[in-house]
């Protein structure tokens, strides 16, 4: 353990094929927390806060030391839980259950408020998980890069004849999952303007090559993303600035972008969004000193936010909400008609869930790049005839910067990923790859999350406030031996309005690590596709029927 410049610890995960642990699953479960904590990796790990408003990986330090005593001395058959970020207890099980089962964020439905959590956080018991972060599978914003890629390239195909190029796109937010947008609109080839209060995230975006450069004034912005919108260049800007701000100045001065979006966090108005007029040192000061007064401001520049997204949506601009909740807290607001612009799962993702696809990844706990590289050889090989996911593998390999452990991203379907995941296996078990390989996924799943203003958004039987399915995801992941399972309330859209699970699953090349994932890696994506049968989607029927998956109730 290192110390920073400013005195705090510098986390980094240990490497090599060394075990500081008794097995190669508590070491992943150990490497993966350290890496989530990776300054290369996390948004403010001095406060162990990794991402997404106040996504923490431990509740504090004393948890965080304690985490990894406990999962050093960690037996093969013994689990330890976890309970918002503090360990708990550790229970003999046995060795093809979890070695860590976690629960973060849970509150009983009619507590579930920002104002109770806060005041339990306050009080030292409880703590905000996000998704990824306070499940330990968080790799940086390459986690969430392909997902914004396909929703802008879908999102290109339904309005803009199937790219971006010669238009601009309008966002807020380059945070740890904001931070990927302007590169997934380059990606697609178009021009991205991306405001952003806080400098040292557009720097950080630069540095790891998501974003092209920095402005400060939104002429300097305008003049530049329109010469390249004109020449048909891919550009992304990073705009110095308030949204709540200056998206009515661009509206004042005439400018209309092509798209409008916004991740900010918004779904945290005390944490995650700073109010207009103010700078963010006075904006930390007040969040001390009068939360309910900052919360206010915070909600009132929300509206002002989302009433300028609307007001370019009916001047042509194609708007979508990027899964933060910014139409909800403006709904309270008074903004009747916040929810005339789509949520972006209902606009563009939704099909990609009837077959079980999301946003798959693993890690190498080598620390070596070149495990990742030959993982990228046999997907190229294995999935040749899937063309956009050869094309993804390309662009991801000459456009992504790793950040902390090696990681790769790919949207994976039932069926693929479990022969995925046996390939990955033997890779390890040959010594082809020099240590074991972690996998994992984000909790924004086909399966795994109910999330009524984001991933369930207008399910087709109007099921979507239905929490009954990450609950089953989490309990079948379990029964079917994933390494780490995790159950979690308001990742994404805040508290009271989601609730998700995650889980990983360790390849360390052993055959019970192969049986383990062979289920695994069918039951979970295997939930998404029964959770859209269930819905009505068609789509999800033929992929049930297609793969023989048993859904009692299907008719056909
Ligand atoms: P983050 O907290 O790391 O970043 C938010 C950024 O917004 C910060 O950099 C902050 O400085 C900036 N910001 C705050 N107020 C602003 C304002 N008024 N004007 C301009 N910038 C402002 O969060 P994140 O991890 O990037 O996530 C962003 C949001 O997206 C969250 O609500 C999260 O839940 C949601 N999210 C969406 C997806 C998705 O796929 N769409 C996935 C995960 C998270």
């Amino acid at each position: 353990m290192k110390q920073s410049a400013n005195g705090s610890r510098v986390i980094k995960a240990p490497r090599g094929t060394t075990l500081q642990t008794k097995g190669w699953v508590q070491e992943a479960a150990l490497r993966m927390l350290m890496n989530n904590l990776d300054p290369e990796v996390a948004e403010h790990p001095d406060e162990l806060i990794v991402y997404g408003g106040i996504g923490k990986a431990a509740r504090n330090w004393e948890s965080f030391n304690r985490i990894v005593e406990t999962l050093q001395q960690l037996e093969e058959n013994e689990t330890l839980l976890v309970q918002s970020g503090k360990p708990v207890a550790v229970f003999r099980t046995h060795s093809d259950a979890p070695r860590v089962l976690l629960a973060n964020s849970n509150l009983v439905p009619a507590w579930a408020t920002w104002e109770k959590f806060h005041e339990l956080d306050r009080k030292g018991l409880i703590m905000y998980g996000q998704m990824t972060a306070g499940s330990w599978i968080y790799i940086g914003s390459q986690g969430i890069v392909q997902g914004t890629y396909e929703t802008f390239a879908e999102c290109a195909r339904q309005h803009f004849g199937g790219s971006l190029r010669g238009t601009i796109t309008l966002t807020a937010g380059l945070g740890g999952m904001g931070g990927a947008q302007p590169l997934a609109v380059t990606m697609n080839d178009g021009v991205c303007i991306a405001i952003e209060v806080d400098p040292t995230r557009i720097q950080k975006r630069i540095e790891t090559k998501y974003c092209d450069l920095m402005v400060d004034t939104i002429d300097e912005a305008i003049r530049l993303a329109s010469d390249a919108k004109h020449a048909g260049k891919a550009l992304s800007i990073g705009l110095l600035g308030n949204a709540a701000e200056l998206l009515p100045e661009m509206i004042r001065r005439g400018f209309i972008p092509d798209i409008v979006t916004d991740q900010t966090s918004a779904h945290d108005p005390l944490n995650g969004y700073l109010p207009a007029g103010m700078s963010l040192e006075e904006g930390k000061a007040m969040r001390q000193s009068d939360p309910p007064q900052f919360v206010a401001l915070a909600k009132a520049s929300i509206a002002v936010h989302v009433r300028a997204m609307l007001n370019m949506q009916q001047s042509g601009a194609i708007a979508f909400d990027y899964g933060n909740n910014i139409r909800e807290v403006a709904l309270h607001e008074g903004v009747a008609n916040a929810f005339d612009f789509p949520g972006f799962v209902p606009a563009y993702i939704r099909p990609q869930f009837c077959e079980g696809r999301g946003p798959f990844r693993w890690a190498a706990l080598s620390g070596d790049p070149h495990d990742i590289y030959k993982l990228d050889e046999a997907l190229l090989r294995e999935f040749a005839h899937n063309e956009p996911l050869c094309k993804w593998i390309s662009l991801a390999q000459e456009r992504i910067a790793f950040q902390g452990l090696p990681a790769r991203i790919c949207w994976l379907g039932y069926g693929d990923r479990a022969k995925f995941g046996k390939i990955i296996n033997d890779m390890v078990a040959s010594g082809e790859l020099s240590a074991p390989i972690v996998i994992g996924r984000d909790h924004l799943d086909a399966g795994s999350v109910a999330s009524p203003n984001r991933e369930t958004e207008a399910m087709k039987d109007g099921s979507d406030a239905i929490a009954d399915w990450p609950i089953l995801n989490a309990l079948v992941n379990t029964a079917s031996g994933a390494s780490w399972v995790s159950v979690h309330h308001g990742g994404g859209v805040g508290m009271g309005y989601s609730l998700h699970a995650g889980m990983v699953v360790v390849a360390d090349g052993t055959p019970e690590a192969a049986a383990r994932l062979e289920r695994v890696l069918t039951t979970d994506p295997g939930m998404g596709v029964v959770r859209h049968v269930d819905a009505g989607y068609e789509l999800a029927a033929e992929t049930a029927e297609k793969h023989g998956i048993h859904v009692p109730m299907m008719k056909r």
